[in-house]
């Protein structure tokens, strides 16, 4: 489940009567992406200290929409490089499920028509095999009368940190990052900028070309409000911000760098499991 999941089924729905509702569907189990967000967060952690470090003024985020990647990588020559390679929070959970499991069938749920394009790009089609929007699974819900609000049994789902779980809005990937990025470096001062909306990320893109951009860490959504706006999403994207928000707080970790289970399975998967994308 991406982490936007959070209030898509209405306000009185909770996390774990969704994962409850989708091990009654058949699936054998349920993970937050907000677990890969942890893992790449602490990659691309990393990744800005040594950037910063060799004398680059700019690290780009890659981390989740495809969108953004694609036009600051293959439209922008001048910054593509700037872009970090890591593959998305939905590659690198699915990968991990399939490390775990060789005969696991990923199906990834979420708000964002692009990830099935993603899915499908032939150096990324091992890690899932399915996408639904949350609009396609509410379908699937309302064909079995499964209503998710009526389950008695409350599924837990503990996979993911507060800062995992904000990746749902704007402004969330950057702040867990530089969370990260504080744990590994107090010193280093983090510039943050995010375009909200492919307007504003363009605006930005323009704005580091041109040299005028006064930040050194960058984020995009292509979506306003992030991907609790995304186009296969079923409230507002304040609504659903909040409720993301609300989860978040549930956490018992707050820092991704502080997962303690993601941090288990990347090493133990270390040679198993690529987090970077190829070059576009
Ligand atoms: S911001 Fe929109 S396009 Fe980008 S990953 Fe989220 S839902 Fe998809």
């Amino acid at each position: 489940m991406a982490p936007a999941f959070s209030g898509q089924f209405g306000p009185d729905v909770s996390e774990e009567q969704i994962k409850s509702a989708l091990l009654m569907l058949g699936f054998y189990d349920v993970v937050e992406v907000a677990l890969g967000a942890d893992m790449i967060t602490v990659k691309e952690a990393n990744e800005f200290l040594k950037r910063m470090q060799r004398g680059d003024e700019f690290m780009i985020t890659s981390c989740c929409c495809p969108p953004f990647v694609r036009l600051a990588k293959g439209f922008r020559p001048k910054i593509a490089g700037m872009v970090s390679d890591s593959v998305s929070p939905m590659i690198a959970v699915a990968r991990f499920i399939k490390a775990e499991d060789d005969n696991a069938k990923v199906v990834f749920i979420g708000p964002c028509i692009a990830k099935k394009t993603e899915a499908k790009l032939p150096e990324l089609k091992d890690a899932v095999d399915c996408v639904l929007t949350f609009e396609e699974l509410e379908a699937i819900f309302e064909a079995y009368k499964l209503e998710p609000g009526k389950i008695d049994v409350e599924m837990p789902l503990n996979d993911a940190s507060h800062d995992g779980r904000i990746y749902a809005h704007t402004g969330g990937v950057s702040k867990a990052i530089a969370a990260s990025i504080k744990s590994l470096n107090p010193g280093l001062d983090v510039k943050i900028r995010h375009g909200n909306g492919i307007k504003e990320c363009r605006q930005i893109l323009d704005a580091i070309e041109d040299g005028r951009l006064e930040a050194n860490f960058v984020e995009g959504m292509a979506c306003i409000g992030g991907c609790v706006g995304g186009p296969g999403k079923l409230v507002n994207h304040e609504v659903g911000a909040a409720a993301v928000d609300e989860f978040a707080k549930k956490s018992k970790v707050k820092e991704a760098i502080s997962n303690e289970a993601a941090n288990i399975l990347v090493e133990k998967y270390k040679e198993k499991v690529e987090l970077d994308s190829p070059k576009m």
